[in-house]
């Protein structure tokens, strides 16, 4: 069966990161692991020996089937389905316990998997994902570094991100033409800390990161704040008048939407 490069099937065939993935996931006897687009079983075979149960979710249906026929129905379930649709909080309550996730991910959908992710955050524990390199530079940037923006802002949100290794196209068959970086991304969300809700701060942060070009100032007036309103909210911040909010970090954010929700 040939690999659908539509559905970013790169398969792993480097050994020793089998190994590292599956260690980076931590104590796995006895825990759920939910595996994103498994192919043909490179990371499943592993998974499946050591955990409880591992689900399975694989979009294509002919390698949904194979490995069906080849792993024992008590060790694994395969959910021949869209990750995108996939119910983490569904799979999260038959397990009894909050669900580790690990996935080779199909690079074309990487930030719908990620948001997928953390807006399921509560159904989940920790991630362990290899995603193209220059995704998890942004996925793990700090705040006023090149790779930094509204990516790395709202994946952060949910909690603290390591990166991990990275593996050249070598490592893959066949081969992408990028090289790829495992990330562990262990769920916390901060919203309850920063003092800000959720969908609200999320939408706040589209419009404060909306056009990377423009400063942080301008890109909240477009969204609606009046000019003196976000003059005033920046000083008593202490936020430079002319920063991007690439250059800002998510506490003075959040501090800033505070502000603005007072005035
Ligand atoms: N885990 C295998 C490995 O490491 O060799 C395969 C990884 S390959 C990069 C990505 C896998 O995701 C493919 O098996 C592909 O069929 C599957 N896939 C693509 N889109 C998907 C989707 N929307 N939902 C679930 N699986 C998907």
């Amino acid at each position: 069966m040939h690999a659908k490069p539509k559905l970013g099937q790169n398969f792993l065939v480097d050994q020793p990161a089998v190994r590292r993935i599956v260690e980076a996931l931590g104590e796995i006897a006895g825990r759920t692991i939910v595996e994103i687009g498994p192919g043909r079983g490179a990371i499943t075979e592993s998974l499946a020996v050591r955990a409880a149960h591992v689900v399975a979710v694989e979009l294509d249906h002919e390698l949904a089937a194979k490995l069906r026929d080849r792993f024992d129905s008590a060790r694994l379930t395969v959910a021949g389905e869209d990750v995108l649709r996939f119910d983490f909080a569904a799979a999260a309550a038959k397990a009894g316990e909050r669900l580790l996730v690990a996935g080779n991910l199909p690079y074309a959908i990487t930030s719908p998997i990620l948001t997928r992710l953390a807006a399921s955050h509560a159904a989940l524990d920790l991630a362990v994902l290899m995603v193209q390199r220059e995704v998890a530079e942004r996925v793990t940037a700090a705040p006023g570094t090149r790779d930094y923006g509204y990516l790395s802002a709202t994946v952060q949100l949910y909690g603290p991100v390591e990166r991990l290794f990275t593996l050249p196209p070598s490592a893959f068959s066949p081969a992408p033409k990028v090289h790829s970086t495992v990330f562990r991304w262990r769920f916390a969300p901060r919203f309850a800390e920063l003092g800000v809700p959720e969908p609200g701060f999320l939408r706040f942060l589209r419009q404060a990161f909306a056009q990377k070009r423009k400063t942080l100032a301008n890109n909240l007036r477009a969204a609606g704040f009046s000019p003196g309103r976000v003059t005033g909210a920046l000083a008593a911040i202490g936020i430079d008048a002319r920063a991007r909010a690439e250059a800002v970090p998510v506490e003075a954010l959040a501090a800033l939407w505070g502000k603005l929700e007072e005035q």
